[in-house]
């Protein structure tokens, strides 16, 4: 590969190359990466970045761990990739094996997929062929939580918060679904059990159209990054026993110990009936992601008129990202990664406290490696984002929303030029 200059580069990219949620030719200002490594973006004019967004709560061991980019080249040179149907091979199948393990008892099989949005997507077609398979075709639909985020795929967002979702847009094309009121009952205050009753009702109205709930536990993500309380997740599944309705989790963005858990329905005690990953499954690496599901949801494949589960991507269990992803979770658990969660959550507790006094700021959360500043407007990108990179950190706010997850390998200096970042933000936006 050839270099272009780094104006050639912006140029062609403004031109031709479309971002996420952006127009074309996008109009904000673009920061070319050169590498990575550690907590470190490299840009191509020689400025590193602290990496506050461990690239979407994927990086979790920091960019080019030399064990994951071993890992990787010693794949390549077995093969890279080869199809799942008819063949299978050994990343796949310890991969599995490790995601068993790690999962609550319950879930005994895996689903490999290739982003996020495709677990979700597989997670809900299982749900439809279940019960179809079973003789109840009718429960086919998906009640929901408002301020859930689940992908960007059409039957993904027709879960999806419908504000933040622009279900607007995509009326005539998205399936309805049903959506209860988002939790309240933060993740440390009392619990009360009003709380739940919106979910509670729409079941009781509707259990015999609803296939499966599904639903983010204790951290909503994209949809608006709230905590809450564990609880309402146990009352979830109790409730969903009580209606004979699956529960469908999706720890895309809370798996491998973001939350403080090594998943966050662990806080609940609970298993999902299926469950969704992918964002940190391979260390930041490569896109894969797995919907795992219980015997008793994949028996009903093995009876069912449908007997076959209709899914089966190009790339599916593809070697390398499974090889990559069995590394990343030892490396993952060969560290004190509860250590260093918590570690992470107290210096954000201490170092965004202050934002909490500025009149700009609306709240402050943390739990776990994320924190949370919310604004009371939302913030113009075209000023923060590059205020931001001056500040020597690399975050993506969104909405109201600064919020920051970063790698579990950081240190406090370099957390502190996040905080600090966050805090200068906040102090601008306040008139200071
Ligand atoms: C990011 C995310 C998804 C979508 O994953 P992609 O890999 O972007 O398709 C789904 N659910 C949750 C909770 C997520 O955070």
């Amino acid at each position: 590969m050839d270099f272009l200059s780094t104006p050639e580069l912006l140029d062609i990219d403004r031109q031709h190359v479309w971002h996420p949620y952006a127009a074309m030719p996008n109009p904000l200002p673009m920061f070319p990466v050169k590498s990575a490594q550690g907590v470190y973006l490299e840009l191509e004019d020689g400025r590193r970045l602290v990496d506050g967004m461990s690239s979407w709560w994927t990086c979790i061991h920091g960019y080019g761990h030399p064990r994951l980019n071993q890992a990787a080249k010693d794949q390549i040179d077995r093969m890279a990739h080869v199809m799942f149907g008819g063949l299978t091979h050994q990343p796949a199948v310890q991969l599995a094996q490790q995601l068993i393990r790690l999962t609550p008892e319950p879930l005994q099989h895996v689903f490999f997929c290739d982003s996020g949005s495709v677990a979700v997507e597989v997670a809900m077609k299982m749900a439809i062929q279940y019960w179809f398979n079973l003789g109840q075709p009718q429960k086919n639909q998906f009640l929901t939580i408002r301020n859930g985020y689940h992908g960007d795929i059409f039957a993904a967002m027709s879960v999806c918060d419908p504000v933040n979702g622009m279900h607007h847009l995509f009326h005539d094309v998205l399936r309805q679904q049903f959506f209860a009121d988002a939790p309240q009952i933060g993740f440390e205050q009392p619990w009360d059990k009003a709380d739940i009753d919106s979910l509670a009702q729409l079941l009781e109205q509707h259990h015999h159209e609803i296939g499966a709930v599904i639903f983010e536990p204790v951290v909503q993500g994209a949809g608006g990054m709230r905590f809450y309380n564990p609880e309402y997740v146990r009352c979830a599944r109790e409730l969903c026993d009580q209606y004979d309705v699956l529960l469908i989790l999706d720890e895309i963005a809370t798996g491998f110990g973001r939350s403080g858990r090594m998943f966050a329905c662990e806080y609940a005690d609970i298993s999902p009936d299926i469950l969704c990953l992918g964002k940190a499954l391979t260390g930041g690496f490569m896109s894969l992601a797995a919907t795992l599901t219980t015997k008793r949801v994949s028996d009903a494949f093995a009876q069912g008129e449908a007997g076959v589960l209709m899914h089966g991507p190009t790339f599916m269990g593809n070697p390398l990202a499974c090889a990559v992803a069995l590394e990343s979770i030892a490396v993952l658990e060969a560290s004190d990664w509860p250590g260093q969660v918590s570690a992470i959550a107290d210096q954000l507790k201490a170092d965004l406290a202050p934002c909490r006094a500025l009149p700009a700021v609306r709240d402050v959360r943390v739990l776990g490696a994320i924190g949370v500043v919310e604004l009371h407007e939302p913030v113009d990108m075209a000023t923060v984002q590059p205020q931001v990179v001056k500040a020597g950190a690399w975050l993506r706010p969104f909405g109201r929303l600064l919020y920051t997850m970063p790698p579990y390998i950081i240190s406090t200096n370099e957390l502190r030029v996040i905080t600090r970042a966050i805090h200068g933000v906040c102090v601008s936006l306040s008139g200071g």
